[in-house]
């Protein structure tokens, strides 16, 4: 028979595929709120620690969610319930919900979350964009092939179709109908690795490119640019570190159900496409 997980086991079993360790100095991972002693049997997996997450899990009764960005990323000298971040915390706190975050250490990590942006477009033989000083097989973004060459536009549009829908959409910049074999790909925001990009790709899919770094990016001469929603591209993720829990859990006799939020927690409410 199988024995409840608490929320200590299952902070035990993320960290172990994801360690504190390999994140960014200035990066916030882990357990944020909750009683470590607590039983945890359902687990919510979401991009943002945000109250509409919070009011998924409580409908679900879950009793832990874990989120890849921080709720609380710099110094907190407050958790009143006086904005959202505080509403947040209280919420957790009265309906009994422990949040953990893996952010950085999930960037960086094997199985992480640009692994699984990269394998929702068909892209393999990874290799990290940036890796970590110390160890090739860790870093930020990745870098693969497409199991055949194909035009920047025929790009866009599969990553277009294998993304959740967003109103943020897709938008490609560059030659359209540049072939590419080598995609980089970072989940989240990734306009600090173009030249690394520009060095080792064809093309570059990632959220929040700016104006001033993709346009410079481009006269120079640098690969096709795919931007996406900052949630989309990190939402493939969830599913692959849900699975991970599950199989952890039950491998050392202990059960969690997990799931997957679905609702876009991008800023956009609507996206109006303005060309004639
Ligand atoms: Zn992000």
């Amino acid at each position: 028979m199988s024995t409840p997980s608490t929320v200590t086991d299952v902070v035990a079993f993320i960290e172990s595929r994801y360690p504190t360790r390999i994140a960014a100095e200035w990066d916030t991972n882990g357990l944020t709120c909750g009683d470590p002693s607590q039983p945890v049997e359902t687990v919510l997996f979401a991009v943002d620690p945000v109250m509409t997450v919070v009011d998924e899990a409580i409908a679900m009764d879950a009793d832990m969610i874990i989120t890849h960005h921080p709720l609380l990323l710099r110094g907190v000298h407050s958790v009143a319930a006086t904005d959202h971040k505080g509403k947040v915390v209280h919420e957790l706190i009265r309906r009994g919900i422990a949040l953990m975050n893996v952010h950085t250490s999930a960037d960086h990590g094997m199985r992480g979350v640009s692994d699984a942006l990269a394998a929702a477009l068909g892209i393999h033989d990874l290799r990290p964009l940036v890796p970590l000083a110390g160890d090739s097989g860790l870093g930020t973004g990745r870098v693969g092939e497409l199991t055949r060459p194909i035009p920047l536009r025929r790009l866009g549009e599969q990553v277009a179709a294998a993304l959740p829908p967003t109103h943020h959409g897709v938008r490609v910049a560059g030659d359209l109908d540049r072939v590419v074999r080598t995609v980089a790909v970072c989940g989240g925001s990734g306009d600090a690795y173009l030249a690394d990009a520009a060095r080792l790709a064809d093309a570059y899919v990632t959220a929040d490119l700016r104006h001033h770094r993709a346009q410079d990016h481009l006269m120079d001469g640098g690969c096709g640019l795919i931007d996406v929603s900052h949630w989309a591209s990190e939402w493939p993720w969830l599913a692959a570190a849900a699975e991970a829990l599950r199989a952890d859990a039950t491998q050392r006799g202990s059960t969690v159900e997990v799931h997957v939020s679905t609702i876009p927690t991008d800023p956009w409410s609507l996206h109006l496409g303005s060309t004639r």
